[in-house]
């Protein structure tokens, strides 16, 4: 099973849930899939077993063959090369990696060099032996989805592998929630909350994922989220009330389930309550 876990942005308890998640369930994988800013190692400190560059290719031109006709410049929707009366310039960090200047190069002129754009870390976390993978991606790379493509690639289909997202409704958090069997929407009871879950909301709807809510921060005296969820026919399943003490051991880098052991049963709950929906909804498509 594949569960993402996001946001319509970001500081709203995301990684705690996702962590707190991995960490309460056996047989589970946490894959930190917010490659511009992963930051759930903090959480799981996880024995990092090894590292894995990932590259993309780049053009570069042979110079003896070249007859600087300008094709490749032409065919460069991304404006990345630029020809010049007896030079061509690449600016890597505008190239996408899509090939159609070497393909196009009538003179077979352009060769690809891989260069790196990101590391990810594999490892487990002890002693729950939970997997862990991270994408990191490489400073002034402009496109986290190719990386995220490649830590998606590391799911483990017999295990419940848990995707934490990148906040927001962006092409990153679609490109990793999309491989999701359910996302959960983590949310806080806020004006400014229920703004960024409506537009996580129709990120999802468009993409067709199954999704729950879970609010953070939750408190009695604000029922904004719930309106909303109510009028518009959206579970929540989890409410995840301001502690103090929580937050103390959030600040110290410290995972709720560990420190509150009790809370584990809750994460439990939460997951066996995906997986009822997700199997209701498969009964009812099959009846
Ligand atoms: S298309 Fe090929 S031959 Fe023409 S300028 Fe570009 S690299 Fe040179
Ligand atoms: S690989 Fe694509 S994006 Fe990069 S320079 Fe060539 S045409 Fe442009």
């Amino acid at each position: 099973m594949i569960i993402a876990v996001a946001s319509g942005k970001g500081g709203t308890g995301k990684t705690t849930v996702a962590t707190n998640l991995a960490l309460a369930l056996q047989n589970s994988v946490y894959l930190d899939c917010d490659v511009e800013e992963p930051n759930g190692h903090l959480f799981l400190k996880p024995v990092v077993e090894k590292s894995e560059t990932v590259t993309r290719p780049v053009p570069r031109i042979n110079y003896t063959k070249c007859d600087f006709c300008g094709e490749c410049s032409r065919v460069c929707e991304s404006h990345a090369i630029t020809v010049l009366p007896n030079r061509v310039l690449v600016f890597d960090e505008l190239c996408n990696s899509c090939g159609a200047c070497t393909y196009f190069c009538p003179q077979n002129a352009i060769w690809e060099e891989k260069i790196p754009m990101g590391v990810i870390r594999i490892g487990k976390v002890l002693p729950e032996n939970i997997g862990f993978f991270e994408g990191c991606l490489t400073i002034g790379e402009l496109s986290p989805s190719p990386l995220i493509g490649k830590v998606v690639q590391k799911i483990e289909p017999e295990k419940i592998n848990i995707l934490d997202a990148a906040p927001g409704a962006s092409c990153s958090m679609i490109e990793t929630v999309r491989n999701a069997d359910y996302c959960l929407l983590i949310t806080e009871p806020t004006p400014f909350g229920l703004n960024d879950l409506e537009l996580a909301v129709e990120a999802l709807k468009n993409i067709e994922v199954p999704f729950g809510i879970v609010i953070n921060k939750a408190r009695s005296d604000s029922t904004i989220i719930d309106a909303y969820c109510e009028d518009n026919n959206i579970p929540i399943l989890m409410r995840f009330p301001f502690n103090r003490r929580l937050a103390e051991a959030y600040s110290k880098g410290e995972l709720a389930v560990r420190v509150f052991p009790e809370l584990k049963e809750q994460f439990q709950n939460l997951f066996n309550e995906i997986k009822l929906r997700l199997q209701t909804s498969v009964n009812v498509l099959d009846g």
